[in-house]
């Protein structure tokens, strides 16, 4: 059989033409800017990865020999999940977070990221979002036809989601034709670290019954809190309106296994959601891993080492992150005071008119300028929702623990053990000599010299 080409290349773009909803689909900045890095670097090019939040620390070994075991489990898991790992879920946040919750409230997929997704598509109406907000949440909404409302928070005030502005949004939202009914909330929040006090949270959860608004609260970084604010889920004062997210991503350092959760309210209308979002799972994802559901359920367990392996992990993010936001706001960079997980969110308009010289007026130039310039990589105010000229920048701390980008794997989870092993003792003694951490210790020189060179 002879299969005719047809050269004509106008024809061929036609063939393959895009959806209207796909024509601006780029990679996830995130995402890119971690592919960019590791590109540059396979060049030789030395690269400050502040770009990318990957939670750094190896494996917890209990969760390595669960999965090695469960590697032979190649069936398909059910849609909603293992009934084991639902019910461990389930158990975990009643213990760490103290939510009354059943294993039929849980459902489980290759990441909280479709899960999200997946509840903006199956829930009616428009989406209220922080600005800023992570970088993927405008982007799903839109996908999944909604139209997108900003209510914009303040670096001053710990981006502080109130009641007015809220009030305002929505308002503004009707007049202009939306239908305003779900709001994404993310305590501790990516990009800027912040977190909500707990009058707030109560006030936000009251705010959304008054106004029949579906609270998703994204509790990935929850586990990550620093100590100073306490991290309070909406869904106490909200429990028939509000659905959690979360996984194994952050606190447990598996991004790549992709397994995260969401909790649907146990009211009848969330047994609805519920079955919508697994309608739509099981028609595109079928189900998480198998194996890695099995070695998820050790990550959720009461075991004492885990917990302690968290704890000791987020003491680390704190230290690191700290320590950057002190030498940023040593230098005189404007920045909210980090609370939870690990992002710093600077603002350099002091730098302004100095930049501006140097044709920097966007924080997409900024970011260019820096990894250009300087090889730091960030992430632009932009891509979080923010206006172009906002000079503001997400900085990811999670790798500064790193020994050094060129180590082997095997040296990198030794030193990194040595830290956990160490982290209480090392993190109260400011002045220790044995937390040596390179990579933190360059990217502190390196500002030093951005900022010089501005000044
Ligand atoms: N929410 C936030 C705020 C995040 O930073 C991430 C990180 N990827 C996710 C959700 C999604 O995480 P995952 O899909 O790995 O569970
Ligand atoms: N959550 C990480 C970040 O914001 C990256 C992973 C992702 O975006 O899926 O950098």
């Amino acid at each position: 059989m002879s299969i005719t080409h047809s050269n004509d290349k106008q024809m061929q773009e036609t063939l393959l033409s895009l959806a209207p909803s796909a024509q601006s689909m780029p990679t996830s900045a995130t995402l890119a800017i971690n592919e960019a890095v590791a590109q540059r670097r396979a060049t030789g090019r030395e690269t400050l990865h502040l770009g990318f939040g990957e939670a750094s620390f190896p494996l917890h070994p209990s969760l390595k020999n669960a999965l090695s075991e469960a590697a032979r489990s190649t069936g398909y898991a059910p849609v909603q999940g293992l009934p084991a790992l639902r019910q461990a879920i389930a158990a975990y946040l009643t213990r760490e977070r103290g939510l009354s919750c059943s294993q039929e409230q849980v459902i489980v997929a290759p990441g909280s990221k479709p899960l999200l997704y997946g509840l903006l598509q199956v829930l009616d109406g428009d989406v209220l979002l922080p600005v800023p907000s992570w970088v993927s949440y405008g982007p799903q909404a839109r996908l999944a036809g909604r139209r997108v409302i900003d209510v914009q928070t303040e670096p001053t005030d710990h981006h502080r989601l109130t009641p007015a502005a809220l009030t305002r949004a929505v308002e503004q939202a009707r007049s202009d034709g939306a239908r305003p009914r779900i709001l994404i909330v993310n305590t501790p929040s990516n990009p800027t670290g912040s977190m909500f006090e707990r009058a707030d949270v109560e006030a936000l959860a009251h705010w959304a019954r008054a106004n029949g608004i579906v609270l998703i609260s994204d509790e990935i970084y929850a586990e990550l809190a620093h100590g100073w604010r306490e991290h309070v889920s909406p869904a106490h004062y909200y429990p028939e309106g509000c659905i959690i997210t979360g996984g194994l991503s952050k606190a447990f350092a598996a991004g790549g296994w992709r397994l995260g959760y969401a909790i649907l309210p146990a009211t009848s209308a969330g047994t609805q959601v519920m079955n919508a979002v697994r309608g739509l799972a099981s028609e595109i994802w079928s189900s998480a891993s198998t194996p890695v559901q099995q070695a998820a359920l050790v990550a959720f367990s009461a075991d004492a080492s885990i917990k302690r392996y968290v704890q000791n992990s987020t003491l680390l993010y704190r230290y690191v992150t700290n320590q950057l936001y002190e030498t940023l706001t040593q230098l005189g960079v404007l920045c909210a005071r980090p609370a939870g997980a690990f992002y710093l969110y600077p603002d350099f308009a002091p730098w302004r008119d100095a930049l501006k010289k140097i044709g920097v007026e966007t924080s997409l130039d900024l970011a260019h300028y820096l990894l250009d310039t300087w090889d730091i990589a960030t992430l632009p105010a932009s891509v979080f929702g923010e206006h172009p000229s906002a000079l503001r920048l997400r900085l990811a701390t999670s790798m500064l623990c790193l020994p050094d980008a060129y180590t082997t794997i095997a040296q990198s989870e030794a030193t990194l053990w040595q830290l956990l092993a160490h982290a209480e003792t090392l993190v109260a003694d400011k002045e220790s000599e044995q937390l040596s951490l390179p990579l933190l210790a360059r990217v502190q020189t390196r500002w030093l010299e951005v900022i010089q060179a501005l000044r």
